[in-house]
């Protein structure tokens, strides 16, 4: 067996683990490493359930990377398996504030449905 690869990817969290098998997928020859035996639960992307956002309140920028959460679907199709749960989102706090201000400028600045701020 060669020991020759044309990638490798060290540490094989959610971001590791999906380079390495979108690289596979290419034919080419990948050595993927990580600290543990995967699957493990001690990454930050591991356990239970993680959320995506697409008004990401920190930064609009997020945005466009946000939308790679769609290769889920294609990983639901290929394992048959229901990964993802999409969900409105609910951002809480004053209106002004930084979550509620900043989730509603990323959605504004990406054509996102959000409706208006309500004020209780
Ligand atoms: C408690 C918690 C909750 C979070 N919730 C969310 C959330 O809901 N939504 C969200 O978007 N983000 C969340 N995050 C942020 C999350 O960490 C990132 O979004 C993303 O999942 C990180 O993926 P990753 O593949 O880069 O890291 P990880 O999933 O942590 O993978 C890194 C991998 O590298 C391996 N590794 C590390 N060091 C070495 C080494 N020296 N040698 C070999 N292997 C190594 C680890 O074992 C691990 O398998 C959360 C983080 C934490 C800690």
């Amino acid at each position: 067996m060669s020991n020759k690869y044309d990638v490798a990817v060290i540490g094989v969290g959610a971001a590791g683990s999906s380079a390495t098998y979108h690289l596979a997928k290419t034919g080419k020859k990948i050595l993927a490493i990580d600290q543990f035996h995967p699957p493990h639960n001690s990454g930050s992307s591991h356990r239970q359930s993680r959320i995506i956002r697409e008004a990401y309140f920190e930064s609009p920028v997020y945005e466009p990377l946000v939308q790679a959460y769609r290769l889920w679907y294609e990983l639901e199709k290929e394992s048959a398996k229901k990964l993802l749960l999409k969900t409105g989102g609910l951002m809480l706090g004053k209106p002004g504030s930084t979550v509620v201000k900043g989730a509603a400028e990323s959605a504004l600045k990406h054509n996102l449905p959000y409706p208006e701020c309500k004020t209780y």
